[in-house]
């Protein structure tokens, strides 16, 4: 076996370890692959992680869909859609897939995350798309989480968990993590009357902001950036995000008529018919405080509950 090789097998199984340690994944629900050369490596089927060792990374041809391995065990269950990423997407050196407790709770309730934070910016776009759901290890399956991941670094899976792709393993990890914790954060402001949502422009900020910080890629390997941009960048980003704040209510519409739309195309308009919408839920949330305000801490505990049935019930 190469060096190389042996290195991300290696690695691998640190990760998966990883995993564990930060909380994402639930028993052997995890699982891990990496390209080397024109084959995947990626974590076997049901084995605890701290049994794992580098001769038990299973390996599949990134052409081959016959489900053909080589191992003493079996790859994951989920190798499709792992293999498809890699296949398909150039900017993907690695994918981590798990069933983290915020990220699955979203899915469960087939929520996509919205941009509630700036760092949404860091799966590419202004949204996590939650993918629709379909039998786990199928090729359905793959095929719904690859859609849901075009333009993206990231995804839910309806009913299932999430995946999170990156240029290396390491950067895959931090995404994973960073996702399951913009999870969190969206699940509990949902808690506390619902988001107040960032603008497209100010999204757009963040990804010239993180450009300039070299935050999306790995720590060890980015070359430091050129420093006098970064001293500049935060005050620009809050800047922006709160004239975005100001301008922009919530829009829970919005958010919620997103993950119907299905193409590129598709998601283009809804987008764009969204943002038409926006005045209209302008008008929504000005009436939102003047409910919430004379509102005891009682009324406010019954509210999420109630507000968030009528998106449960969406198609
Ligand atoms: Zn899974």
């Amino acid at each position: 076996m190469k060096k190389a090789e042996l290195a991300l097998r290696e690695e691998i199984i640190a990760r998966c370890r990883e995993m564990n340690s930060s909380g994402i994944n639930q028993g052997t629900s995890g699982n891990i692959s990496v390209r080397f050369e024109d084959k995947m490596l990626i974590s076997p089927s049901a084995i605890p992680y701290d049994q794992m060792t580098p001769e038990m990374i299973a390996s599949v041809g990134l052409e081959d869909t016959s489900g053909r391995y080589e191992g003493p065990l079996k790859p994951s269950t989920e190798w499709r859609f792992h293999q498809k990423l890699l296949r398909g997407r150039p900017d993907a050196g690695a994918v981590v897939h798990a069933h983290p407790t915020y990220c699955t709770t979203l899915a469960i309730a087939r929520k996509e995350i919205p941009s509630c934070h700036y760092m949404i910016a860091a799966f590419g776009g202004n949204n996590v798309r939650c993918a629709g759901y379909a039998t786990f290890g199928s090729e359905e399956l793959s095929e719904l989480a690859i859609d849901a991941m075009t333009d993206r670094t990231a995804c839910l899976l309806a009913n299932h968990g999430m995946i999170a792709i990156g240029e290396t393993l390491a950067k895959a990890m931090w995404r994973a993590i960073e996702l399951e914790t913009i999870a969190k954060q969206y699940y509990l402001s949902l808690a506390i009357g619902g988001p107040v949502l960032l603008s497209d422009a100010a999204i757009d900020d963040t990804h010239r902001g993180f450009a300039g910080y070299g935050l999306q890629d790995d720590a060890g390997k980015e070359k430091p950036k050129p420093k006098p941009r970064a001293a500049k960048k935060p005050a620009a980003k809050a800047a922006a995000a709160k004239t975005a704040a100001a301008k922009k209510p919530a829009t829970k519409a919005t958010a919620s008529t997103k993950p119907a739309a299905k193409t590129a195309a598709a998601r283009k308009s809804a987008a764009k018919a969204a943002t038409a919408k926006k005045p209209a839920a302008k008008a929504a949330t000005a009436r939102k405080p003047a409910a919430k305000k004379p509102a005891a801490k009682a009324a406010a505990a019954k509210k999420p509950a109630a507000a968030k049935k009528p998106s449960a019930s969406k198609k």
